[in-house]
């Protein structure tokens, strides 16, 4: 489902990204951990060109995305994203939130696009919030919209960076209930994340970025049970 190669990303003189490759197999789940600054934040935005990288390759879902021809538009439908600050937009309801794309990107009719928002909602939890402005949520559940918002495109592939970061430690676990809930029905997940114990329980895959550049990637049970490299016993003893 995704394929990158020799990724690299340099803001002027400092390199961000110093040539990183893996590949997620459609219906894996990789968490991505590492120290601050190690370029997570980075390598995610790559995935859907938020960020332009300056070397190597991306594919995800069949598109070349680092390819000049590649119609971007298109493929980033096919990509949600879901991020540390919910992004919302204030003044419209939640409702309207989760069908805001249906309609403009996808030109979906009214009655059509309220129908799909109706079903992520209900599916999230949320049915009773749909005309509730995100002011007045809860940040669980701001972030469970911005979750309803991205699976209402049907993407083919999930991105998620720190997702509960920003969440009241009581409000953590709806929002990684609603992920693990996600990885059981088979999407392709990125998942960027201090929370070692999801990454144990639903990561396939764990990759641990240093410096630019991918240090481990291995099994979960592998890399955060037997971390093999001093950096990442140093990282696991910080954060665990
Ligand atoms: P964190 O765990 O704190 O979120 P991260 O691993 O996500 O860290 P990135 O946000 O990818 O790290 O940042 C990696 C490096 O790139 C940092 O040194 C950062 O200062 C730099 N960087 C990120 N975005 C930009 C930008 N738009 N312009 C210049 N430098 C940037
Ligand atoms: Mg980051």
């Amino acid at each position: 489902a995704i394929s990158v190669r020799d990724l690299r990303k340099a803001y002027g003189p400092n390199e961000v990204l110093r040539g990183v490759s893996f590949d997620v197999a459609p219906n894996e789940v990789l968490c991505v951990i590492g120290p601050s600054g190690s370029g997570k934040s980075t390598m995610l935005k790559c995935l859907n060109l938020l960020e332009r990288p300056t070397g190597g390759s991306v594919v995800v879902a069949g598109v070349t995305l680092t390819d000049p021809k590649a119609d971007v538009d298109a493929a980033r439908t096919k990509i949600g994203m879901v991020f540390q600050h919910f992004n919302l937009f204030g003044h419209l309801d939640v409702l309207s939130n989760v069908t805001l794309a249906l309609r403009h990107v996808r030109k979906l009719g009214r009655a059509e696009a309220e129908e799909i928002a109706h079903a992520q909602l209900a599916r999230l939890g949320l049915a009773h919030l749909a005309r509730h402005r995100p002011a007045n949520l809860s940040g669980g559940q701001q972030q469970r919209v911005a979750i309803a918002r991205s699976l209402a495109m049907s993407p083919e592939v999930m991105l998620f960076d720190e997702a509960t970061s920003a969440l009241d430690p009581e409000l953590v676990k709806d929002v990684l209930a609603v992920m693990r809930e996600l990885a059981g029905t088979g999407m392709t997940m990125v998942v960027v994340t201090h929370e070692m114990g999801f990454a144990q329980e639903v990561a396939d895959r764990v990759i641990f970025m240093d410096g630019g550049l991918i240090a481990e990637d291995g099994g979960a049970r592998e890399v955060l049970g037997d971390p093999s490299s001093p950096r990442l016993r140093e990282f696991l003893s910080q954060v665990l």
